[in-house]
């Protein structure tokens, strides 16, 4: 057994209002006046002074907004490395991501891409990327991908929705401030909350699952209970838990692995892009028969938190179309193995996964 040696992120700050401290925590980092520090921010914060003022921008420093509408693409990594290439004659000091797991995937996606040679797409995969990644930090401003802790930028290429899974993909630091979720949208909420929900019910529940994964599994499971379920927290508190949820979660899933919902979540994506917490939501929604106690609790939780989640999807899809979706889900080979174990090609059929996605 050849046991992987996992790369983590190697400082955290956990803070309300830590968010003050960017400037001096990324200075010391700045190698020259000329190598800027790139700000990617979500453009939801355009406007939004109480956040925008303290990001900390000196010399040639370059702010982009970026729009978390769409999840992100290999193609819009390449432009992002081009444009920053073209404006500044330095290789830049670092890059910034301040926002969700979109805003995020492509903080740490760019940074991969400013120091290796070609397109992203050559890069989805696990282990392809050769040279560090540029300097990069993760300012998550809303709670439950765990993608601020993940050693994987999800990406949706020309051929498939694939991370760039590698030792150099982890942020060089995180800044965990609670306090910048303080505006994120009730349903959104729901939906990201429910992602970290989601990887400890895939993870606890998976053949890959060990005591590593399990202590971080069990711990954002309960916090998750807290939140969704047992509510009688303040909002600051709940935001704060989430945010640790969320850190948890993903740290579950680092040593085992997604399942079902993840699986059948990248087809809706891939070929309608549906969006990642919405799409695990109305997937984990129809999957009694694989997560039994976890898909009732998730009833509840909707059904106190009043969400309506989207019906229908897939109800005038072709053939064709099916199958483009069943092919994403079923290249998933690991997430497989864990949900349904080593014969799981027995189990989920073609004709399995067709009849699940005909009742989104
Ligand atoms: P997101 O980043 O797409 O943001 C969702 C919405 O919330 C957007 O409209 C955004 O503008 C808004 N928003 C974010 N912060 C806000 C705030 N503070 N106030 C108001 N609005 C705010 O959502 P997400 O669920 O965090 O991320 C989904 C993405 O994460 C997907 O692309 C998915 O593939 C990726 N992901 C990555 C990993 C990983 O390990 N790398 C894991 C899971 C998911
Ligand atoms: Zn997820």
């Amino acid at each position: 057994m050849n046991y992987k040696n996992y790369p983590m992120v190697s400082r955290v700050v956990f803070g309300r209002g830590s968010f003050n401290q960017l400037g001096d925590i990324i200075s010391p980092k700045r190698k020259n006046i000329k190598a800027p520090f790139i700000f990617l921010v979500d453009d939801v914060f355009k406007g939004n002074s109480w956040l925008t003022s303290r990001i900390p921008i000196a010399y040639n420093d370059q702010l982009l907004y970026i729009s978390a509408e769409e999840e992100p693409k290999t193609s819009q990594v390449d432009e992002l490395v081009e444009q920053i290439i073209l404006s500044h004659k330095d290789r830049p000091s670092g890059i910034i991501g301040i926002g969700g797991g979109t805003i995020l995937d492509l903080a740490k996606a760019v940074a991969i891409l400013l120091t290796n040679e070609g397109e992203a797409k050559n890069y989805q995969g696990w282990d392809l990327v050769k040279m560090p990644a540029i300097y990069h930090v993760g300012v998550p401003t809303i709670s439950g991908t765990g993608a601020e802790v993940s050693r994987t930028t999800v990406l949706t290429g020309p051929d498939k929705k694939l991370g760039i899974n590698s030792d150099y993909t982890p942020f060089d630091q995180v800044i965990l401030d609670p306090e910048l979720a303080k505006d994120v949208p009730k349903n959104q909420w729901f939906y990201t909350g429910m992602d970290c929900y989601i990887h400890c019910i895939e993870s606890l529940n998976g053949t890959y699952l060990n005591a590593f994964s399990q202590s971080y599994g069990e711990k954002a499971y309960q916090l998750c209970l807290e939140i969704f379920v047992e509510d009688n927290l303040t909002e600051e508190e709940s935001q704060d838990k989430l945010m640790m949820a969320s850190w948890h979660g993903g740290m579950s899933i680092a040593y085992s692995q997604v399942g079902v919902a993840h699986a059948m979540s990248y087809g809706l994506s891939y070929l309608l892009g549906t969006k990642h917490g919405i799409g695990n939501c109305i997937v984990f929604d129809h999957l009694e028969e694989f997560y039994p106690d976890g898909v009732k609790l998730f009833k509840q939780m909707k059904q106190k938190h009043n969400i309506k989640l989207p019906q229908g999807l897939c109800d005038n899809l072709s053939d064709e179309e099916f199958d483009i979706m069943i092919d994403v889900a079923l290249s998933l080979e690991p997430l497989w193995i864990n949900a349904v174990g080593k014969n799981w090609k027995q189990i989920i059929t073609r004709d399995k996964l067709k009849g699940l996605y005909q009742k989104m």
